[in-house]
């Protein structure tokens, strides 16, 4: 067998040869393979560094010394490591790979060439990505001894402490692991960026190119904001350009390093690209993205009229399961690991999505939001939708389950995590983070999503469709989402919350009073809530009357005019505000009446936040009053105070027609718990034992009298607690668009589960 030689050139090498060039330079070498523009380099093969080793006599005192090293005494692992790298640098290299080396470094060009020297650690079972930053990297590297003076030191760095930890602890025998050297022409970047070669979120052939002056760190670092442009691959032209104002760009500095230099103010609003160098980059990327069969995300790089592409990797490039925490040491062994966990906090929206983050501090930061960017702020309002709708993810430092983010979240179909306490002090403008939205967790960098499950042996037995006793609905709050709540086979609305729909007019209803314009107000709410009915026909769909606190009103025209409260979620809210602004109350009202007019009869009423039978009784009469048919129509309360849960006797017999527990008000009231409150999130506790009571005594009266009973707080969305609930009655439960099959499931199952007791008893 040929030898393997102490240098090859990109253009030699072959997938096989990663041993002997390790990830990096296999990369490298599998790009130019497919005629993609990759800066000159050759690699000093990990064979090289095996003949360093053994020529220059080290080998055994190296490896003598490792094997002897306790890794968690951390004493010793610093001057082991220390040791070691003194010995590997304190020998010089063998005549014959230095004389290698220079001479392919005469061969990249007369006169020197400026290069980076980059280690690529090799394995036989282990992927480079695993080693990822933990051995050197020198740029700006001149002349045949600063050159070998490199290439020794990354060899060293396959010593440092955390190198030799993490391979201790993953079982790997020193021995075993080599190192290649990379040497790669120094791109003096006059424009560079990034590109996506098909949508990162939507998966069109859309290329998304981002781009600014000077070298590529500033747009991976989020340090500047770069130009963006969209490029249609079916139609070969540039769709969308948005020149963004960039402020600085980062330069080489002397012989080594870089610096950060303020833009003249012409180039701060200058196009970056022309909409032919758009084109030309995202060619490339299309052969990319055709070599690898994935979409890419890639690093490029312009001087004069030359494009560079540097780094190809897959837009998810990354598995998910074990994914170590940040600062508990070393990531994990590959086929795990390979991300890590910047924040915690609550999983409010299930999916998993990657983006670059954006910081929302104020609304009018939402202008920077771009298509599949993360959107991260401290909480969200309903000023912030139209960016929500958007974004790939949302991530807030405040709130629980069933704060304004969570709900609005879940309508959209977008992954949130809520309640982080520090995500818009931790993260950073343009950092690229990962979302999953189901277990509350962000990841640094792009990290796959698990395959979803094979759908083969679901399409060989589709199911029948699961019928149930009680009913399953779901709740909306966007009309927008109707159609996907809809599409869920849900037995009708049991929550259709109407705030959303007015806090996104941008004035409140006291506003359309003050000038007015009240028919406009009526409209809008007729037009929405028309939206879900027409999803749902024939269906029950129970539409609440307005329930937002005072400061959710606030940065709405007229909201100046709300009252500065203490507690707003104990304050002027639900139906006590409405029955003392009759003006606003009577503008809902008259939307009802003219749908029911229109024929919607599945339209039933709900009033929320009721304390007291009386507020029922009074807001019936005021229907009334306004010419509603009240003995004819559909209404009924929420439960959300404890009070009226111990009352709901009397509200029966006032005449309810269903009861729904609110049960995200209903904890947080009965347990003294702020729902939105993530320093106690975790006391905040659906199943207990004095909420479920008084759920349980609402729904034996209910169930006495023949009224309807219903769940629609978040707890209906949790199989556990549903479960609970269909074991103890329940005549219907509503849940989030996301959760309608699992509880589906869990109601079918609990209803059998019962029969089949009650069979076996019987028997
Ligand atoms: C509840 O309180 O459970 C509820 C559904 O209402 P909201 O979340 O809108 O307060
Ligand atoms: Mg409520």
């Amino acid at each position: 067998m040929k030898e393997m030689p102490n240098v090859l050139w990109l253009e030699e090498i072959k997938k096989e040869d990663i041993i002997s060039v390790g990830g990096k330079g296999a990369s490298l070498g599998e790009m130019t393979s497919i005629g993609l523009p990759v800066p000159k380099a050759f690699v000093v093969t990990a064979q090289a560094f095996r003949r360093f080793l053994v020529e220059t006599g080290i080998e055994d005192a190296l490896f003598r010394r490792l094997e002897r090293l306790d890794v968690e005494d951390n004493g010793a692992l610093e001057s082991v490591s220390r040791e070691v790298q003194d010995l590997v640098l304190s020998v010089d290299i063998p005549d014959q790979i230095r004389e290698d080396v220079t001479d392919a470094y005469a061969r990249m060009g007369a006169n020197g060439t400026v290069v980076a020297v980059r280690s690529s650690a090799t394995a036989e079972d282990l992927p480079e990505a695993s080693f990822a930053g933990q051995q050197e990297t020198f740029l700006n590297i001149l002349g045949d001894v600063d050159l070998l003076d490199a290439v020794q030191r990354c060899w060293a760095s396959l010593y440092g402490a955390r190198a030799i930890y993490y391979r201790a602890k993953q079982g790997f025998d020193d021995r075993s692991v080599n190192i290649a050297v990379v040497v790669q022409e120094l791109i003096r970047s006059e424009k560079s960026g990034v590109m996506f070669t098909s949508h990162p979120v939507t998966g069109e052939p859309l290329t998304i190119v981002e781009g600014s002056w000077g070298l590529g760190e500033a747009v991976v670092s989020g340090s500047v904001s770069p130009d963006n442009y969209v490029f249609d691959l079916r139609s070969e032209r540039v769709v969308d350009r948005m020149v963004a104002e960039k402020e600085i760009m980062i330069v080489p500095e002397g012989e080594h390093g870089t610096k950060v230099v303020e833009l003249s103010s012409e180039q701060r609003t200058a196009p970056v690209l022309s909409d032919a160098e758009v084109s030309r980059l995202a060619m490339l990327g299309k052969i990319a993205e055709e070599h690898y069969d994935v979409p890419q995300d890639i690093e490029w790089a312009i001087v004069g009229d030359d494009v560079f592409i540097l780094q190809s990797r897959p837009i998810t490039t990354i598995r998910r399961p074990e994914i170590p925490r940040a600062g508990s040491g070393p990531a994990q062994r590959p086929g795990g690991a390979l991300g890590v966990v910047l924040l915690e906090g609550q999983g409010a929206s299930p999916g998993v999505a990657s983006g670059r983050v954006v910081i929302v501090r104020d609304v009018k930061d939402t202008s920077a939001v771009k298509d599949g960017d993360i959107l991260v702020t401290k909480m969200t309002n309903p000023d912030m939708v139209p960016a929500m709708r958007r974004v790939s993810a949302i991530v807030t430092d405040e709130g629980g389950m069933t704060c304004h983010a969570a709900i609005v979240s879940r309508e959209l179909g977008t992954p949130a995590v809520v309640g982080t306490k520090k995500a818009t002090k931790l993260l950073r403008d343009g950092q690229v983070i990962t979302v999953d939205g189901e277990k509350g967790t962000i990841y640094e960098g792009a990290v796959e999503a698990p395959a979803p499950a094979a759908p083969a042996a679901v399409a060989a037995a589709a199911p029948a469709p699961v019928i149930t006793g009680t009913l399953v609905k779901v709740n909306v709050s966007l009309p927008e989402a109707a159609k996907r709540a809809a599409a869920t086979g849900a037995d009708g609305v049991g929550l259709l919350r109407i705030e959303h729909l007015i806090l996104g007019l941008a004035r409140t209803p006291g506003w359309y009073v003050e000038h007015g314009e009240e028919e406009k107000f009526i409209g809008e709410l007729y037009s929405g809530i028309k939206t879900v009915l027409d999803a749902f026909p024939g269906k029950p769909v129970w539409v609440r009357t307005l329930d937002a606190p005072t400061d959710e009103f606030r940065n709405m025209q007229g909201g100046e005019e709300e009252p500065i409260e203490h507690n707003p979620m104990l304050g002027w809210r639900g139906i006590r505000r409405d029955l003392r602004s009759p003006e606003q109350f009577r503008m809902q009202i008259e939307a009802f009446k003219r749908l029911w007019a229109a024929g919607y009869s599945n339209l039933g009423v709900m009033f929320p936040l009721v304390n007291h039978p009386n507020e029922f009784i009074q807001a019936r009469a005021m229907m009334r009053g306004w010419g509603v048919d009240v003995e004819n129509v559909t209404l009924g309360v929420m439960v959300e105070v404890p009070s009226s849960a111990i009352l709901i006797e009397d509200f029966i017999k006032a005449g309810i027609r269903f009861a729904s527990f609110g049960t995200n008000d209903l904890i947080q009231y009965t347990l003294a718990i702020d729902r939105n409150n993530e320093h106690v999130a975790d006391m905040y506790e659906p199943e207990h034992p004095a909420v479920l009571r008084l759920i349980d005594y609402a729904i034996k009266a209910c169930r006495e009298h023949g009224v309807e009973c219903s769940i629609c707080g978040q707890a209906g969305s949790d199989p556990d607690m549903v479960a609970w609930l269909v074991g103890h009655g329940i005549t219907s439960v509503s849940a989030n668009i996301d959760a309608v099959p699992r509880i589906r499931e869990a109601v079918a199952r609990k209803e059998r589960q019962i029969l089949l007791d009650a069979a076996r008893r019987n028997a």
